[in-house]
């Protein structure tokens, strides 16, 4: 699985701010809102071979964490932006699989 450019991730973000905000889910923004703000600060993910997703440190120069599904390895209070961002990826990827169904129809 590839990883989209910081711009799609970030779309996709902002797309999920904006429901959380008709719902007045605070939690939800400010959550968005940490992801949004350690990808512009130039956070880094890519795929594991076995499913986890790698995600460098912007804190930590050379820090790597390992991201699965409930857990992550940072030392963030859980739930932290590096497992939102697992699953804002998988949820692009699964889109770009349906549109690609689509295509193919
Ligand atoms: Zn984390």
């Amino acid at each position: 699985m590839r990883v989209p450019s910081t711009t799609t991730i970030i779309n996709r973000a902002l797309d999920l701010r904006g429901d959380a905000q008709r719902q007045h889910d605070t939690a939800t923004i400010n959550g968005i809102d940490t992801l949004i703000k350690n990808l512009y600060r130039g956070a880094k993910a890519k795929w594991a071979i076995d499913g986890a997703l790698l995600v460098t440190s912007v804190n930590t120069l050379g820090a790597v964490y390992v991201v699965t599904e409930h857990t992550c390895d940072c030392p963030a209070y859980a739930p932290c932006w590096h497992l939102r961002l697992r699953a804002l990826l998988l949820d692009l990827f699964q889109t770009e699989c349906d549109t690609a169904d689509m295509h193919a129809a």
